[in-house]
């Protein structure tokens, strides 16, 4: 039964609407926390690399995923930040349509995503064009020219979600190739990677999947093709044999190519406890539990804040597990929001987001919540002075 609350520290007082931006921390991942660096590190040294199985922690952690997202065990590589796995899938998939030069975005797509395509644009050099349509006119522009299609799943902003499905039967048709961004479905919704047959996947694991800040990312490539990848950043860690120490770059035959250098094993080690409060969670249960959470969140805060608007679909299907609202003092709002103990976020120029996470979320913190901005609304709390000044985090 959800939530699963006593799984994680909630500060008292708060509710907290943000775990699709950083996750709450789970009572497991402290303690983890406390014996890598004691133990592992402290006493064991450098020993622990194979004493501690660090060396095996990436792909233990890819596969933990990779149960989360429909996607096989040995298929999903961890490590480094999300946009460096966006920069190695994006030039990857180039690679295997080199005669095309069209990469399909969208206009809400993450500022990052865009730049690290940009960024490999004019790395390459060969006049590669980014184009970001609305995300509605996204499958029209589904034509064969375009060489990949590059979408994040669901839109941090307004929580909208293409169809997974439909989206890349329709690049395959024209025979391009796929990538999804599921920064905001993993954790956040069941995901089946494999019936989707997308070529490349990646996301991050410190918003629903509680993995802390900084945590490290993750990307999927579709089995069959994994051998062919030329991978851009061809670093030790995806090397056939990294100590075997030859001077030449031969790629792992696995997933594992998309490695890069060291592990980072302290945020490794703190996700592999985080995602332990996985074990024995539906995934469609805890998407029925979201689609409550948020139904509720709108129907509340449409009866006692007309004067917001809402930015994400009304229909739960085509949303993720996020809800956001359009306000122009929306910052100041959210401000106003968090002295109260209400803790969600906001996204320049005009939203305001309010995640749903139902681990550690129930009916009850969300009527709380609606009821807190009613009186930030009304009482125009968020006037204060002290709610306009733009800290460097939003
Ligand atoms: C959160 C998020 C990122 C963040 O990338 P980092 O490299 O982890 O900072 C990138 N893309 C999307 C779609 C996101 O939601």
């Amino acid at each position: 039964m959800l939530p699963r609350k006593e799984r994680f520290f909630i500060p008292d007082g708060v509710i907290y609407l943000d775990g699709n931006s950083l996750g709450i921390l789970p009572k497991g991942a402290m303690a983890r926390a406390q014996q890598v660096i004691n133990e592992e590190w402290g006493q064991s040294l450098i020993r622990a690399w194979n004493s501690a199985d660090w060396m095996g922690l990436p792909q233990k952690v890819g596969d933990r995923i990779a149960a989360l997202i429909g996607a096989p065990a040995g298929s999903v590589a961890t490590g480094d930040t999300l946009s460096i796995k966006v920069y190695q899938a994006l030039d990857a998939a180039l690679k295997m349509r080199p005669s095309r030069r069209v990469i399909l975005s969208d206009s809400g797509n993450f500022p990052t995503d865009l730049y690290m395509a940009q960024g490999l644009i004019q790395t390459i050099g060969k006049g590669h064009q980014l184009l970001t349509p609305d995300p509605e006119a996204v499958m029209d522009q589904i034509t064969d020219d375009v060489a990949v299609v590059m979408l994040t799943h669901v839109d941090y902003r307004t929580g909208r979600m293409h169809d997974m499905d439909a989206v890349t039967a329709k690049a395959h048709s024209v025979g391009a190739v796929m990538i999804w961004d599921l920064a905001h479905s993993a954790g956040a919704l069941p995901v089946n990677l494999e019936q989707s047959n997308a070529e490349f996947a990646v996301g991050c694991t410190y918003k629903y999947l509680n993995g802390g800040p900084g945590a490290p990312a993750f990307i999927y490539a579709r089995p069959d093709i994994v051998d062919s990848i030329d991978p851009a950043l061809s670093g030790w860690m995806g090397h056939a044999s990294p100590f075997a120490m030859t001077p030449d770059y031969r790629p792992a035959m696995s997933t594992e190519r998309l490695r890069v250098g060291t592990p980072p094993v302290v945020q490794l080690s703190i996700l592999d406890a985080a995602l332990d409060v996985w074990n024995d969670i539906d995934l469609q249960e805890l998407r029925q539990a979201s689609i409550e959470l948020s139904e509720t969140f709108i129907r509340e805060v449409e009866a006692r804040c007309p004067g917001l608007e809402l930015a994400s679909p009304r229909d739960p299907e085509k949303r993720g597990s996020q809800v956001s609202f359009r306000f122009d003092e929306g910052y100041a709002v959210i401000q106003a929001l968090i002295d109260r103990g209400v803790i969600g976020d906001f996204r320049a120029p005009n939203v305001m987001r309010f995640g749903f996470t139902p681990l550690y979320l129930d009916q009850q913190d969300v009527i709380a919540a609606a009821e807190i901005l009613q009186t930030v609304l009304d009482e125009k709390l968020w006037s204060h002075p002290k709610y306009q000044v733009k800290s460097r985090v939003t």
